[in-house]
């Protein structure tokens, strides 16, 4: 066989899925792996009651962050409707196809109770012409199997018998999935159809259309092979739902995740490296990765552990790199992309790009998405901290000491010749022992009243960035509450 040709074929019906996107992955291993191996996108957009435009652009710019680079398309399904129209009508008449005007209501009534589901082939015989209401049916072999040999799965066996006279193309005259995919993958000489397990019941009847058109056209193309990944499951191993589970893969773009740890967990979805490291570069994953050691099992989508490896890549960072991974959260206004359902709590004005980048170390190991970062951070570029009430009863009004601490604090403070973190830690500590605190529960006031938290970036570093002026102003602002 000649270099891979691979595609995904996603219908532009919702915003891009994880489980979409693990199948792009697989597909653009398979392509990269080999010489002159070929990616492509085709847009499956030919049933246009489900798909809309808008749903193009998120397909296309998901793969791009992902940085599964495409070696052709985007096609569009649609464009190919020609060939469609006329693999359809040359089909019809080798007869391989036979046209039906059976409704629902009157299938169902002719069936038995216990009757198999799907069509019955009343009109398999019947010699209909074309009409207004006349659907195109496969005339599927009434004996004998169809042996999918899938790359995953090994051998699966249907039996012709239980694959119903499907319908090929509507009374519109529009055709269908079935046989506009294998028009379309035999145009783009695709040489694997590796996609969902929930394709893999088409996979005979695609197969069965193929050998049809080899036959009809006289133009044979070799089939190509077939691999089906298994389900994606949630912690409570049921499919992935669309509204309950977060699947986007937007979604997580918008939380912070970067697209290598994204990369390298999905690629733990149904197939692992080998030795035990999980933290497997991009090269490493293209190098390895073999089709035929997909698992067949459901894979655990696991958030938690997206989100653990996601924190290891963001700790890999160098400070600058961190730094600039966060602008899209903490400074939208100066990047080209910017999560689209968030945006910080302060301006452009209060937001200093200086200050940030003397912060963004304090918070660099504590956070495993880039989104986390805008809570621990907002309080040195709000003119106020956020504060939350729950802790502010809790360590300064409800604890006779947190009035104490600040009072001493606020003293002390306005009197340092040296504004740094140390000085700051050695004041602190000496007012904990002073009222028999530890240095930790003295902490918690000042930095319940500075920060608006009970955690947060070490305290006495972000003191020290903040400035005397703002942080002493706050201590007289929480001071003036307890009175
Ligand atoms: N349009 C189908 C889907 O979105 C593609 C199936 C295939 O890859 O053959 O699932």
């Amino acid at each position: 066989m000649g270099a891979p040709r691979v595609r995904i074929a996603p219908s532009p019906t919702g915003f891009f899925h994880v489980g979409t996107a693990r199948t792009a992955l697989f597909n653009w291993f398979v392509a990269r792996q080999a010489p002159g191996g070929v990616f492509i996108l085709r847009i499956e957009d030919t049933d246009a009651t489900r798909n809309r435009e808008e749903w193009v652009a998120p397909i296309v710019d998901s793969l791009a962050w992902l940085g599964l680079d495409l070696d052709e398309g985007p096609y569009r399904q649609s464009d190919n409707a020609l060939a469609h129209d006329g693999a359809a009508q040359l089909l019809r008449r080798s007869g391989y196809l036979y046209y039906c005007d059976c409704t629902g209501e009157a299938l169902a009534a002719r069936k038995a109770p216990g009757a198999p589901p799907g069509y019955d082939g009343f009109c398999r015989d019947r010699g209909l012409d074309r009409g207004p209401t006349t659907a195109l049916r496969f005339r599927t072999p009434l004996t004998g199997t169809t042996l999918v040999s899938d790359e995953v799965r090994g051998e699966v066996v249907f039996d012709n018998a239980v694959i119903d006279d499907f319908v090929v193309a509507k009374s519109t005259g529009a055709v269908l999935y079935a046989l506009a995919n294998v028009v379309d993958d035999r145009h783009d000489k695709i040489t694997h159809v590796i996609r969902g397990e929930e394709h893999l019941a088409n996979a005979p009847k695609q197969m069965l259309l193929w050998a049809a058109l080899n036959d009809a056209t006289g133009d044979y193309v070799a089939l190509p092979s077939y691999a089906h990944l298994p389900l994606l499951v949630n912690e409570r191993r049921q499919k992935l739902s669309k509204r309950k589970d977060p699947v986007s893969t937007e979604s997580y773009r918008n939380e912070g995740y970067l697209a290598e740890a994204v990369v390298n967990y999905l690629a733990l979805l149904g197939w692992s490296p080998r030795g035990d490291e999980e933290k497997v570069t991009r090269e490493v994953l293209v190098e390895q990765f073999r089709l035929g050691d997909v698992s067949h099992s459901p894979a655990f989508f696991d958030v938690k552990k997206l989100t653990h490896l996601n924190g290891e890549y963001l700790r890999e960072l160098d400070p600058e790199e961190f730094v600039a991974a966060c602008a899209p959260w903490v400074c939208p206004w100066s990047t080209s992309w910017r999560p689209s359902d968030r945006t910080p709590p302060w301006s452009e004005e209060q937001f200093h790009a200086s200050l940030f980048a003397r912060v963004a170390p304090l918070v660099h190991e504590r956070v495993a998405t880039l989104s986390q970062v805008v809570a621990m951070v907002d309080f040195f570029f709000l003119d106020e901290p956020v504060i939350d009430e729950a802790s502010f009863h809790k360590v300064v009004l409800a604890d006779p000491q947190g009035p104490v601490v600040l009072a001493e604090a606020l003293r002390r403070f306005e009197l340092l010749g040296d504004w740094d973190g140390p000085t700051l830690h050695a004041v602190t500590s000496g007012i904990g022992d002073e009222v028999g605190l530890s240095l930790r529960r003295a902490q918690a006031p000042i930095r319940c009243a500075v920060t608006g938290r009970l955690v947060g970036p070490p305290l006495f570093e972000s003191l020290e960035y903040l400035g005397r002026r703002r942080t002493v102003q706050r201590l007289r602002a929480a001071l003036a509450r307890t009175l």
